[in-house]
């Protein structure tokens, strides 16, 4: 039953290809987007591991330079004010290409720089002359402590990241002594920090500050790289001395920039459109066979039931009775002086007549009656499960139905009668000596004169 349910669904679902259609195309869909989560979740723990990981490695390399100051700077504190041996010292700490130049600054005066060749030109540049142009030097004496700047234009085109110290000695007032500069040189400073990298990765990168006072934003690095809007990106703070730069890594990629992603929508499209038309034919084929088998069970004349039909399913409900023991009745049925009709009114309005017969017996039946046409202007009716006054009751009807009304073609209009004979079924009983007994009784049904039923004699 349950088995029965389920196809008869399959079958509902399958003739609607709307229905179809829709249901293939969210399945695939839903896996579509099951897998484009997977997708961006994925990328999102790659993206936070990479910046993680990036952030840490500028945060290092940045420091790392910009720490030379401070030996310098205690060196200096150290010795009251006098370093001795500058060139040496700066040699020793100063191994990174991308750092320029060491200067030291005495009451804010460069007074040495390393290396010296090439930079000769910074000898006297005065610091504190110029601290109302130079926000780097007035944040250093602001906060008394190593700051960071930039990108500068140091020349054209050629561009600087600049640590700034500000020294002061170890006596009680301690007054500036001046000041250490370490310049780095940009974008070399992020070379060792892996951020080239990242493109080949599909991702995008920038790192920018803002500034406290103005909120403006300024990019200080940025791969540069053409983005689409609303895609995804991760951010982290990097503090370097007083610097608080922000560090973000962008997919390159936008949601809709996967072509795996629309492959497999197209996909999903194709499927959906294949398994319709599949089930589209399957329907067709389905409501062709159903048509076949129903034109092979139907007599073509009178819409009853063929005798082939009609052996092979009462047969199988004679068996049944066997089980449950209660009686069924067969009926033979034979139109009175059917020759005389045709020969009086040509055989097309026999046919006439043999389609109103049949018409109005199906119309008295109950839907599990079985009728059929048994051959000419024979027909038999197997009822199931009655009880025998019902039986009789229904034949006298099918009998009246007939005799008390025309039937008419427009032209001609005639009265037809027919016989019926009547056979009991009881268990054990085989499907032929049922229609053999109601055939002897229709014609007893003739012999007393036609326009009548006739139950068989059991006895
Ligand atoms: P009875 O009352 O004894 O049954 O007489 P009857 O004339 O009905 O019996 P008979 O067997 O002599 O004649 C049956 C006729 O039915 C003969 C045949 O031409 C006619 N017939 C059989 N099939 C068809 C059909 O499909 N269409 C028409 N119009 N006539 C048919
Ligand atoms: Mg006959
Ligand atoms: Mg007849």
């Amino acid at each position: 039953m349950r088995k029965q349910t389920f196809t008869h669904f399959a079958e509902y679902v399958l003739s609607r290809s709307l229905l179809v259609f829709l249901t293939i195309l969210t399945l695939c869909l839903s896996l579509v987007y099951v897998i484009v989560i997977n997708h961006n979740q994925l990328e999102r723990l790659q993206m936070e591991q990479l910046i993680l990981e990036r952030g840490i490695r500028i945060d290092d390399t940045l420091s790392r330079m910009l720490n030379k100051t401070y030996i310098i700077s205690a060196t200096i504190s150290y010795n009251y004010g006098n370093i001795p041996n500058f060139p040496q010292l700066a040699s020793m700490l100063i191994s990174d290409p991308a750092v320029l130049h060491v200067t030291i600054a005495p009451n804010g005066i460069v007074s040495e720089v390393y290396p010296l060749r090439g930079n000769e030109a910074l000898i006297g540049h005065n610091f504190l002359a110029e601290e109302s142009a130079d926000p780097l030097t007035k944040l250093a004496l602001q906060d008394e402590q190593l700051v960071l700047g930039g990108p500068f234009e140091a020349s054209p085109g050629e561009y600087v990241l600049r640590g700034k110290m500000p020294v002061y000695l170890y006596d009680p007032a301690g007054h500036l002594w001046g000041f250490v500069s370490v310049t780095i040189e940009y974008p070399m400073a992020f070379l060792g920090t892996g951020l080239g990298e990242l493109r080949a990765m599909g991702y995008d990168y920038e790192i920018w500050s803002v500034d406290t006072q103005t909120n403006e934003r300024s990019i200080i690095s940025t791969g540069g790289y053409s983005r689409s809007p609303g895609a995804r990106y991760v951010e982290m703070p990097i503090s370097v001395a007083n610097a608080q730069w922000h560090f973000r890594i962008i997919s390159a990629r936008a949601w809709y920039n996967f072509p795996e992603k629309w492959l497999s929508i197209a996909v999903s499209i194709i499927l959906s459109l294949l398994v319709t038309a599949a089930a589209r034919s399957h329907q067709n084929l389905k409501k062709l066979k159903d048509k076949f088998e129903q034109l092979s069970n139907i007599d073509p004349l009178t819409g009853a039931h063929n005798r082939r039909y009609f052996v092979e399913h009462a047969d199988l409900q004679v068996r049944r009775l066997e089980r449950n023991g209660r009686e069924s009745y067969m009926f033979m049925l034979d139109l009175d002086n059917f020759k005389k009709i045709n020969d009086a009114y040509g055989h097309k309005f026999g046919d006439v007549v043999l389609k109103e017969f049949a018409e109005r017996t199906m119309a008295v039946l109950r839907p599990y009656d079985l009728f059929a046409r048994w051959g000419g202007e024979e027909f038999v009716i197997l009822i199931s499960e009655i009880e025998k006054s019902s039986a009789l009751s229904l034949a006298e009807r099918v009998r009246s139905d007939m005799a008390s009304r025309h039937i008419s073609d427009g032209t001609t209009e005639v009265t037809a009668t027919v016989s019926i004979g009547i056979a009991r079924i009881t268990s054990g009983c085989k499907l032929e000596d049922a229609v053999s007994r109601a055939d002897a009784a229709m014609y007893h049904a003739k012999e007393q004169g036609r326009n009548r039923y006739v139950l068989y004699d059991e006895g």
